[in-house]
């Protein structure tokens, strides 16, 4: 938590000055966010997860997994490297968000990717749609709903209590910072596309939030 934060938006006063107390008032009021202390002081909670959307190939053969992506372009003065993070935040009960940026450094990149994040946060409805468990809980999603990337698509089902996260573990990540602990997953398209994978999976939740129940 920034303690030395100098809030910059009337939103940011109104949640220094504790007119505004939950995310929730954020939402229904439909403010935008764009200071992530914001979020920082209404979820106390709140965690960051780096996504491994990088890969070298690693000695023996295989792709060893890397936490950002480096890529290179041709410059008059030799080659310019970009370097790419995705990050995702959420308070493992209800909240999430990701964030992807670029940067000349990993650092930099991540630090970027962070703020996008907690910005980017969105409720995750949970329940549980299982015909199977039929429990009322919210250890799942409400129902079976789909979300896209580029050309990448993605189907959340509702999975009984007990299942576990059946998805890679990239996908688990934004699982658990969600506070989803049953689901399963059906993907089309380029799976190995790890940026659009998980910017589909949280258009799924996005797209839950937009269905009237
Ligand atoms: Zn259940």
């Amino acid at each position: 938590m920034a303690y030395d934060w100098v809030p910059k938006t009337k939103l940011g006063k109104s949640v220094m000055n504790g007119e505004i107390t939950s995310l929730d008032k954020i939402f229904e009021q439909g403010y935008k966010i764009t200071e992530p202390e914001i979020v920082e002081k209404l979820l106390p909670g709140l965690k960051t997860e780096i996504v491994f959307i990088g890969g070298s190939p690693g000695k023996g053969g295989g792709i060893k997994r890397t936490p950002t992506r480096r890529t290179a372009r041709m410059h008059r003065s030799g080659r310019r490297y970009k370097i790419s993070a995705l990050v995702i935040a959420g308070n493992e009960d209800g909240y999430v968000g990701i964030g992807k940026a670029v940067g000349t450094e990993n650092r930099i990149a991540i630090e970027k990717a962070t703020k996008l994040a907690k910005i980017n946060i969105i409720p995750v409805q949970r329940g549980c749609g299982s015909w199977e468990c039929n429990c009322h809980g919210t250890h799942s999603i409400p129902f079976t709903t789909s979300g896209k990337s580029g050309s990448n698509k993605i189907v959340l089902m509702p999975a009984p209590k007990g299942i576990g996260l059946c998805i890679g573990d990239e996908g688990k990540k934004l699982m658990r910072l969600a506070g989803i602990r049953d689901i399963w997953v059906k993907s089309y398209g380029n799976t190995r596309a790890r940026v659009n994978f998980l910017s589909a999976l949280f258009n799924v939740f996005k797209n839950i939030n937009k269905t009237k129940t």
